[in-house]
């Protein structure tokens, strides 16, 4: 058996992963009926280059809720073939407006867990950009949450705290109803931020946290508090978050003790799936295979 097939054949949680980029370009171009010259790039020139691409392909190809549900179909049937076996896709908050309501957008998800149920444990998450308008966010958060289809909820965007009120209120609801508490924050940003992040939506997982390794302090609340940090270390080199993978911050954290799933991030612009991830990992020498299997294994059944 090929390593690959090693790491296909072993459990995994992914837990970061936007449904709506997250298949690889040979499933995309044909659903999608159009090729994209020179793509998916090795790198990119940071998220806006990584933007001009959404805005100039993926997101005018999205119109309505048939397209959302390809979309996460397509992600969902990759993340199968990859053996991810607990799923924790992100559905962004947009497609409410795809499907045409609240209610058609949790129809369509919870249709898709069910229609996979017995290839993968699907647990869809409510994704929310912070760039969204706000009186939709409004208007579509709170009745999503209160759905009971969506067992985690995650914010993302610039890494900054300003304007995070709007949020706060929202992230307090979903503490209420038991879903988890996510944000994308330490993949630009620094110690500090992550920090505040955490404290200030007592957040119970934080997507990317690389720059927690700048502050040993900060690295240990996150440790201390059992926060899991959610890493895409093909996303982080790919767009210079982190310089290299034999580089990668993973390691200081996995030492530190924290706990770590290893995840895609939006495997059409990436396109390396969690098993090739694991597979780059030994042959870089940032972890051996054995680490590896304990790093899966670590966050199975939690
Ligand atoms: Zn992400």
């Amino acid at each position: 058996m090929s390593l690959l097939d090693e790491f296909v054949a072993h459990p995994k949680v992914e837990a970061h992963n936007h449904l709506n980029l997250g298949m690889f370009y040979k499933s995309y171009a044909p659903w999608a009926g159009f090729y994209i010259p020179d793509f998916p790039q090795e790198h990119y020139d940071g998220l806006n280059g990584m933007h001009e691409y959404i805005g100039q392909y993926t997101r005018p190809r999205a119109t309505t809720g048939q397209d959302a549900k390809d979309l996460f179909t397509l992600s969902i049937e990759d993340a199968i073939r990859d053996g991810i076996t607990v799923l924790e896709g992100s559905c962004d908050l947009q497609f409410v407006g795809h499907c045409g309501g609240i209610d058609q957008f949790v129809e369509m998800v919870a249709g898709l867990r069910d229609k996979y149920a017995d290839k993968i444990d699907f647990r869809p998450e409510l994704g929310i950009g912070k760039l969204f308008p706000a009186d939709k966010v409004q208007a579509w958060a709170p009745g999503c949450l209160e759905s009971g289809l969506f067992k985690s909820m995650d914010l993302y965007g610039p890494e900054v705290f300003e304007g995070l009120e709007t949020f706060k209120p929202i992230f307090d609801e979903a503490g209420k109803l038991g879903i988890k508490k996510k944000a994308h924050i330490g993949e630009f940003s620094n110690a500090e931020t992550v920090r505040q992040f955490v404290e200030y939506f007592e957040l119970d997982e934080v997507q990317h946290g690389l720059g927690a390794c700048q502050d040993d302090k900060v690295l240990k609340m996150l440790v201390d508090k059992k926060i899991r940090c959610n890493v895409t270390p093909a996303s982080n080199v790919s767009l210079g978050a982190a310089k290299s993978l034999k580089e990668h911050p993973m390691r200081k954290m996995w030492d530190a003790g924290c706990r770590l799933t290893i995840c895609t991030d939006d495997l059409l612009f990436f396109n390396r799936s969690v098993s090739e991830q694991c597979v780059d990992m030994v042959d870089c020498g940032l972890f051996t295979k054995e680490e590896l299997f304990a790093i899966l294994d670590s966050e199975i059944d939690k």
